[in-house]
């Protein structure tokens, strides 16, 4: 075999056979609009992982009703929608070796997103946008682990926001979102709703991230 077609065959054949069989637990696959935070209005596929380390009282994700599927699933998923941006959400995607579904998509030229509650550390490398949505107003003795990422988006309860001093210097945008409880009523997460804008307003180094996907009752 001469040198260009066997360095043909290496790029063509770069994909690693393992990564195709890697099997994840996935709640769900759907493709819709970014609805929070600095990505907002861009169409991604939202790749949905099963569990989660944390259980936020204000969750609205059945993150434990899930299927088990392999990568070469995943990917026929994918590669049905007109899109080339994904975010890994969950759950807590940073639970599972992500490497392998992370490889084989940024080979197909996929742009990847992830959104992580933080307490597990992404390696470097892994994933090209990093928002970080802690819950350390919930959670005061769970680290985060994860301090640099594109995004910071904290769900805004009251909390005081020095305890994000540190933390918020390691990322490039930081937002505060209204908790917003479907449970509740209008008027309940409209008080949410003032009291985010307020803070937000007396401090501007942080921008308010609504759910608009919520509003507009899309997934
Ligand atoms: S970290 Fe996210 S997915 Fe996990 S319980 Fe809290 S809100 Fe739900």
């Amino acid at each position: 075999m001469s040198g260009v077609a066997s360095e043909m065959r290496t790029t063509a054949g770069s994909d690693n056979a393992g990564d195709f069989d890697k099997i994840y637990n996935i709640v769900e696959i759907f493709h819709s609009v970014q609805g929070e935070g600095y990505r907002s209005g861009i169409p991604h596929v939202f790749i949905r992982f099963g569990g989660c380390n944390l259980r936020c009282e204000w969750c609205d994700t059945d993150f434990n009703t899930y299927d088990k599927m392999s990568v070469r699933a995943i990917l026929d998923d994918v590669q049905a929608y007109p899109c080339k941006n994904i975010v890994f959400t969950g759950g807590e995607p940073m639970l599972n070796d992500l490497w392998p579904i992370a490889k084989i998509l940024r080979q197909r030229g996929y742009h990847l997103s992830i959104e992580s509650n933080g307490t597990v550390p992404i390696p470097e490398g892994l994933i090209d946008w990093i928002c970080i949505s802690p819950k350390d107003q919930m959670y005061s003795k769970v680290p985060i682990k994860q301090r640099t990422g594109d995004e910071l988006k904290c769900v805004y309860v009251g909390q005081p926001l020095e305890m994000y001093q540190d933390l918020k210097q390691g990322f490039t945008h930081l937002f505060l979102q209204p908790c917003y409880d479907d449970q509740q009523s209008v008027e309940a997460n409209g008080r949410s709703f003032a009291m985010t804008e307020e803070v937000v307003k007396a401090n501007p180094d942080w921008r308010l991230s609504l759910q608009t996907h919520k509003w507009m009752g899309i997934l």
